[in-house]
């Protein structure tokens, strides 16, 4: 008799593995690491795993370099039923406090350079430490490479946890969203059909592992369609560039194809054998979109997600990839746009919240109930805090955090309308918009400004540029120039550091 599948994300990945020899990852130093292999490693991790007293739902913490290794964690974790939690390699011994105290991992495993440190935090809650560095040695290895590779799947059903990542929470307390087992693998099976991923391509991996985009969009649909990716351990525009002459596709944030257009030898005939440049995380301006089409003949494909819904939409495969907009809902997703305050549905232009339903959408905070109840309407859907449109075309356009809106005097300010005209001023490279505290508006309309290096643009001439395009009401009070503008390791601009830095500037 056929027992039941197994819903276990690892199962799904790896039960009907016939083609072992196939080359799943390739490192920046040239190791090569077999589909095989790595279901081996993961079976040796995972009773590594046990061994140290893991058990089927407890939470296995990571903040971990980038390195085989790590994702071989992962997938151990997720196979021997726990739940993986893997924590931003930036964060502090302040902040690890936080989140080692509120997800009471069994296991905490770091880079031995931050032992000490983290030992002290999970003797606090009984966890085990164990280190593993950038080129994956340490305890867990050493620990893994005594064991067995033989170990059994542990049953999981759709519902049960595979992972809890941990919300940027650049307001208020950081949240963890739980992900289910089915929540990965339904997205990533949809991903890999949506881009049309098969087992001759070969995909770029410069992304960080401790983020949904680097963890499970690129990893896991890289693993289902039985692909190769090549692991590197950041971004190195020169490298990449190389390395496009055998590889197929690249994901990145955007980021990554500013840095990578900065450099002349980005050309059709270095990109000849690509076969698709995905774009997420944070949104691509129109302009670089553009410039990158000229440059290599390539449209970027954009795509919108977040870690407790994953991916939402993205742009067609084949269709066009419009440049601003993030695409058509994925298969078996539901978005809508509502009113913030009503909730009731908007139609086709006009801006709102966007909602989002389906097998894809996280089943809520970790030991938050109530904070998970006020994100969701009765229905099911998932209020995801971005602004947004629906086109007359169907596509979903991004205006912005719902956070990030600015009031000024009692007029909404939707702070990417007022970018994408500063933006188009000749001698712009980027700007942010942000409000500030303002004694007479409420919020004041602020810009920030990114001068290109010729462009000596001064307040004036911005103002004089924008004197007509935008209604009064949205036109900035001040303009600011920086040199940059703050961005996390996800290429997001930081609104949250220039509202602060900026926070007096009308007096209040
Ligand atoms: P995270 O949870 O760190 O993945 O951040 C998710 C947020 O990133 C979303 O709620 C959006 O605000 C933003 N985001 C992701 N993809 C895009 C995109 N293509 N364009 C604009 N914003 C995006």
């Amino acid at each position: 008799m056929n027992a039941q599948p197994n819903a276990n994300l690892f199962s799904r990945l790896f039960d009907r593995l016939k083609d072992g020899a196939k080359i799943a990852i390739e490192t920046a130093d040239g190791a090569i690491i077999s589909y095989s292999d790595l279901v081996a490693q993961a079976g040796r991790m995972a009773n590594y795993l046990v061994s140290r007293g893991v058990k089927p739902g407890d939470r296995v913490a990571a903040q971990t370099e980038k390195s085989v290794a790590a994702l071989v964690l992962y997938l151990a974790t997720v196979r021997a039923g726990a739940v993986f939690l893997p924590l931003n390699t930036a964060y502090t011994l302040n902040e690890l406090d936080y989140f080692i105290g509120d997800a009471e991992p069994s296991l905490v495993v770091c880079d031995p350079s931050k032992q000490a440190g983290i030992a002290a935090l999970a003797d606090k809650i009984g966890a085990k430490v164990d280190t593993v560095d950038s080129n994956s040695k340490g305890s867990l290895s050493d620990g893994a490479a005594k064991q067995s590779a033989d170990f059994a799947t542990v049953k999981r059903a759709n519902d049960d946890l595979a992972a809890i990542l941990y919300t940027s929470g650049t307001t208020g307390r950081s949240k963890g969203a739980m992900l289910t087992h089915d929540n990965l693998a339904s997205n990533s099976l949809s991903l890999v059909e949506y881009w049309r991923f098969t087992n001759k391509d070969v995909l770029i991996h410069a992304l960080p592992i401790y983020h949904t985009h680097g963890l499970f969009v690129a990893s896991n649909v890289t693993l289902f369609a039985r692909a190769s990716m090549i692991f590197l351990p950041k971004l190195d525009p020169e490298l990449i560039i190389k390395l496009m002459a055998r590889a197929t596709v690249l994901m990145g944030v955007p980021t990554f194809y500013t840095r990578l257009l900065a450099s002349p030898n980005l050309t059709k005939e270095s990109t000849r054998h690509m076969r698709l440049f995905i774009s997420g995380s944070a949104p691509l301006l129109a302009e670089t979109h553009r410039e990158w089409s000229a440059r290599t003949g390539h449209a970027v494909l954009e795509r919108y997600g977040m870690t407790e819904t994953n991916m939402n939409t993205s742009n067609p495969y084949d269709g066009e990839r419009v440049p601003g907009a993030v695409g058509f809902p994925l298969p078996g997703v539901s978005v809508r746009v509502t009113d913030p305050e009503s909730g009731k549905e908007l139609a086709r232009e006009e801006i709102g919240m966007i909602e989002v339903k389906g097998p894809n959408v996280f089943k809520g905070y970790w030991r938050m109930p109530e904070k998970t109840a006020t994100e969701f309407r009765p229905d099911g859907f998932f209020i995801t805090g971005d602004l947004g449109k629906i086109d007359a075309q169907g596509y979903t356009h991004i205006v912005g955090r719902g956070k990030d809106l600015v009031i000024s005097g009692g007029f909404n300010v939707y702070p990417k309308e007022v970018e994408s005209e500063i933006d188009a001023i000749p001698g712009v490279t980027e700007s942010a918009v942000i409000g500030l505290p303002h004694a007479d508006f409420g919020e004041g309309v602020t810009a920030v400004v990114v001068n290109s290096k010729e462009a000596k643009l001064d307040e004036a001439a911005v103002m004089k540029a924008l004197d007509g395009r935008l209604a009064k009401f949205k036109m900035p009070k001040r303009v600011i120039f920086v040199d940059d503008l703050p961005r996390n390791t996800m290429g997001k601009v930081q609104k949250n550091v220039l509202r602060e830095t900026y926070k007096g500037l009308y007096g209040k």
